[in-house]
């Protein structure tokens, strides 16, 4: 078990008490949310709220033709006894992008940011303490709540930001996970898999079911099209580390990788901190046994490293091992957490204070 220190200052003092290192990765019902509707072409003014239960019609739009998507990213406390969050300006944007698409009125993007601020405010005694490991995942989220039949959008909506503590992604230390090439896809060419919707996910659990049942802890999709190029995992985007110390970041001629904020920010972090070389294009799956390093990487892990891929029962092993993170990938993680922690120097306008 972790030990806490308990630092000065009033709120500090009212956290909740709960075994912060191990709480795992669950929901739990904390003291408020944040909701807005959509209604008569408008959303209104918003409020935070206890009530953690919706109550929609049984002919609602998110019910049948799954009008819904949703984000995630995290409030941390730093060292100094901040409560920051990491680029919500990223998920504010991206949260537009995925209602366009889904003919959903988008949610304008400073009010986002004001309703992750006041949401977390609210619920400052949830958030873990520095050096806990753990952090507050804050989960904006958006659905069609207006009745239809004949399929076309909904005309009412409704947004909202809760959020649930969760414990270090890592017990003990990032262990290299084994993965494996899936015969599912996850994203067709030029559909959604670029946008963060929930049904995206919905076809990809019998893929991860499966691969669990097989021993694996991933599954890595290539491109549907040609089912030659790497894409991403159901919920990670890939990174991957030349012989030279190179970054290799794997990017889709058909629009069907999600925009990873994670990997925006490695990508940032290895060119411009770290000087490293990173090439962003197409990866073919071919090509993969020359890298030496290979990660996952989203805001629940930040970055995960895998040991071994299993293609349909040959194995591509990377020089990193079984044992450690590899030496790239670590330098990326520690870097990045550093920044989102507040003890390495954070690029303007990443770090987002909760006041
Ligand atoms: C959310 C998500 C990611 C990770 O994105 P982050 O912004 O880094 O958390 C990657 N792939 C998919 C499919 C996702 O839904």
């Amino acid at each position: 078990m972790i030990h806490i220190h308990v630092l000065e200052g009033d709120w500090k003092m009212s956290k909740k008490n709960l075994d912060w290192a191990n709480i795992g990765f669950s929901y739990m019902v904390a003291d408020k949310r944040y909701v807005s509707n959509y209604k008569d072409g408008k959303w209104d003014d918003g409020t935070l709220t206890e009530n953690s239960m919706i109550t929609i019609s049984e002919d609602a739009g998110v019910l049948h033709y799954a009008q819904e998507c949703f984000e995630g990213l995290k409030a941390y406390e730093t060292e100094d006894g901040r409560i920051v969050t990491f680029r919500p300006d990223l998920n504010a944007k991206r949260m537009v992008d995925s209602a366009n698409r889904l003919e959903m009125p988008p949610f304008p993007e400073d009010r986002f940011i004001k309703a992750v601020e006041e949401v977390v405010a609210a619920n400052k005694d949830w958030v873990p303490p520095y050096g806990s490991g753990a952090t507050l995942y804050v989960r904006p989220v958006m659905f069609a709540t207006g009745n239809v039949i004949g399929v076309k959008p909904a005309d009412e909506y409704q947004f909202r930001i809760f959020v649930t503590p969760v414990g270090p992604y890592f017990k003990g230390g990032a262990k290299p996970i084994v993965v494996k090439i899936s015969d599912f896809d996850r994203a067709a060419p030029h559909g959604t898999g670029n946008i963060k919707a929930g049904l995206n996910y919905a076809m990809s659990l019998h893929a991860i079911v499966t691969a669990h049942e097989e021993g694996f802890a991933e599954n890595v999709y290539l491109d549907a099209e040609s089912r030659t190029y790497i894409e991403e995992t159901g919920g990670a985007n890939i990174i991957f580390v030349t012989k030279d110390g190179g970054l290799v970041v794997p990017q889709s001629h058909t629009d069907s990788i999600l925009p990873s904020i994670t990997r925006r920010s490695i990508v940032y972090v290895a060119r411009e901190i770290l000087g490293m070389k990173v090439e962003e294009r197409p990866v073919k799956l071919s090509e993969v046994p020359e890298f030496v390093e290979m990660g996952l990487c989203g805001t629940a892990a930040v970055i995960s490293p895998v040991g071994k891929i299993n293609d349909h029962g040959k194995e591509i092993c990377f020089a990193s091992g079984m044992d450690d993170m590899g030496p790239v990938m670590k330098k990326l993680y520690d870097t990045l957490t550093g920044i989102q922690m507040g003890t390495v120097p954070a690029p303007e306008g990443w770090i987002h204070e909760i006041k």
